[in-house]
């Protein structure tokens, strides 16, 4: 060594490398609600890792040689916290790894200099602090070694048994969804503790992944055998938007006396479906319904047997999964394992549900990007955040049009009753967003020209606090959480060519339908069929006939006839005083 710093600058140097490993900890706590447990669950088991790490090296230098992994993730986590308040996870990985529309990516590329770049300089400290520990001859000697270290292996055991063994996830208990754990619940609300917490998202994502494998051995069956019956000529694109939360009576569209879909309402060749209902208040089990043959009766988490993407794709359809949902994760496997049949994917939020993240307005450009590529068939699985909670977080603030409202989620409190109006503005402002997106969706469609369709319905509706309802989220057996927003819109070329289509769509639109319908009606949008496929649960034929609507509430029951109770509409086994509940009919 050339140069020998002095020993106190060694010192000093070392104990801010150090330090320096914990800050992204203290900005969880500084934006913490409840500052002690985010301490305890972050800063607590990350200091005594680093105490056990340099009890075991004793000589200082080899500690710090131990933390490169460490150092080099600092700005990323630090960046990543700064931006979404909260820390990096395995689904933001895997947000990037999945996705593979070239398009999408582009969006990432302004993010990787300023990366690469606080990486570089992370790695010059790690360096700096190496060498002058090193040549300081910097050691950790004596007994205190091993009284110290075994003192922080004890408290680390005593913060881990502290914590209950199966929490309530905050956003999953907010949301009422159960939550789809990958580690054990003990361990993972240790997760976003830096740098101990990246060994538990190490394990969480390959978790995740053999989950996901999982599911998508299930689905690995047979395929359809489908093909499209006629032949068209033309360039045709179909469209599948899949919404989020998206309650059937807070649509102008459906009849909201707000002005909540002043596009859509102005749009030609919308078919608003009346009186949607889904198996399902949940994500996770309410979408596989609406893409796959899955039965509303089957309660497992996965699909069981392929989606309406693998038939149209072996009708010779290019096939697109764009999401602003998450990849996997907490409530994302069974959807994405569903995702993976298309031939691209792109997932454009990093952030976590409950978190700002990008608004649904992000996936527009990559759906224009996809229009471009002048593919002769084309289908485009568009999967949204649209209103789920924080409301106020899914919108940009033009779309702020009702007020009182809380701003980009924060102060937002879905358990404070007292919040009920803004909360209510909130949502309803972010279908006045999810009116705007569409649109920009279906002008895109437009210009595109062409043979073009669009399906949207949501996975299932809300509870806002309704009258003297206590209650808010989904997920529950009330009834507004099984009453969907759906329409179709098709262009003008569509209606040329499958007039017939678009007469049966009209009628069927006004009948009671469900979400299990929907697998057989987006084929039926294409004119896909296949052997053994159901013309009597296509929307788009003159087939179609209403079949008892079958929804997970306080047990399985018949939605048209089951019982309703208490202030909230609870659907409850037992026939019910109106069999018919669907207004005007
Ligand atoms: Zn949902």
């Amino acid at each position: 060594m050339a140069i020998r710093p002095p020993r106190w600058v060694s010192a000093t140097l070392a104990v801010a490398y150090f330090a320096a490993l914990l800050v992204p900890n203290l900005i969880l706590v500084y934006l913490s609600a409840e500052p002690y447990g985010t301490a305890t669950r972050t800063i607590a088991p990350s200091l005594a890792l680093i105490t056990i790490v340099l009890a075991i090296s004793g000589r200082i230098w080899i500690a710090v040689l131990l933390t490169l992994p460490f150092a080099l993730l600092l700005p990323v986590e630090l960046f990543y916290i700064l931006k979404y308040r909260a820390p990096l996870d395995s689904q933001v990985v895997g947000a990037v790894i999945e996705s593979n529309v070239s398009e999408a990516s582009a969006f990432m590329a302004g993010l990787w200099t300023p990366l690469w770049s606080s990486m570089l300089a992370a790695a010059m400290a790690w360096t700096l602090a190496l060498a002058s520990a090193k040549s300081s001859r910097l050691a950790w000697k004596g007994r205190t070694r091993a009284w110290i270290g075994a003192g922080a292996i004890a408290t680390a055991g005593i913060i881990f048994f502290q914590f209950p063994a199966d929490p309530m996830d905050p956003g999953g208990s907010a949301l009422n969804e159960p939550r789809e754990v990958n580690l054990p619940g003990r361990l993972a609300q240790f997760e976003g503790s830096f740098p101990s917490g990246l060994f538990l998202r190490l394990g969480d994502y390959y978790e995740a992944r053999r989950i996901q494998a999982t599911l998508r051995a299930e689905d690995n069956v047979a395929g359809f055998g489908a093909r499209q019956s006629g032949l068209v000529a033309e360039r045709q694109v179909y469209v599948y938007v899949i919404g989020e939360t998206g309650r059937r009576d807070r649509w102008q569209i459906g009849g909201y006396s707000r002005p909540t879909t002043p596009l859509l309402e102005s749009t030609p060749n919308v078919v608003w479906f009346t009186d949607m209902v889904t198996p399902w208040a949940l994500t996770r089990l309410s979408v596989p319904v609406m893409l796959t043959r899955k039965p509303a009766s089957d309660r497992s988490f996965g699909s069981k047997g392929l989606s309406m993407i693998s038939a149209f794709r072996e009708a010779g359809f290019k096939t697109y999964w764009l999401s602003n949902q998450a990849p996997f994760g907490r409530h994302d496997s069974p959807i994405s394992a569903i995702a993976h049949e298309a031939d691209e994917r792109a997932f454009l939020n990093v952030a976590a549900l409950s978190q700002q993240g990008s608004y649904d307005g992000v996936l527009v450009a990559p759906i224009e990007a996809i229009l471009r590529r002048h593919e002769p068939r084309q289908l485009l699985v568009v999967h949204t955040l649209g209103s789920h909670f924080p409301f106020s977080a899914r919108y940009p603030a033009p779309y702020e049009r009702f007020t009182p409202s809380p701003r980009d989620g924060q102060g937002e409190s879905i358990n404070d009753r007292s919040q009920a109006q803004q909360l209510n503005n909130a949502y309803d402002n972010s279908i006045v967003y999810t009116d705007a997106v569409i649109s920009q969706i279906i002008a895109a469609l437009q210009s595109a020209g062409g043979v073009s369709a669009l399906l949207y319905s949501a996975d299932h509706g809300e509870v806002l606090y309704d009258g003297a309802c206590p209650m808010i989220g989904h997920g529950s057996a009330a009834r507004l959480n099984f009453e969907v927003a759906a329409f179709a819109w098709y262009s003008k070329r569509y209606s040329e060519l499958f007039a017939v289509n678009v007469q049966a769509l009209r009628e069927n639109a006004r009948k009671r339908t469900s979400t299990e319908n929907l697998f057989a009606t987006m084929l039926g949008m294409a004119g896909i069929v296949f052997p053994g496929d159901d013309a009597s649960r296509n929307l788009f034929s003159p087939l179609f006939s209403e079949k008892p609507r079958m929804v997970n509430a306080i047990g399985f029951v018949d939605f048209d006839r089951s019982a309703r109770g208490g202030s909230c509409d609870m659907l409850m086994p037992g026939i019910g005083a109106r069999a018919d509940n669907s207004p005007g009919r």
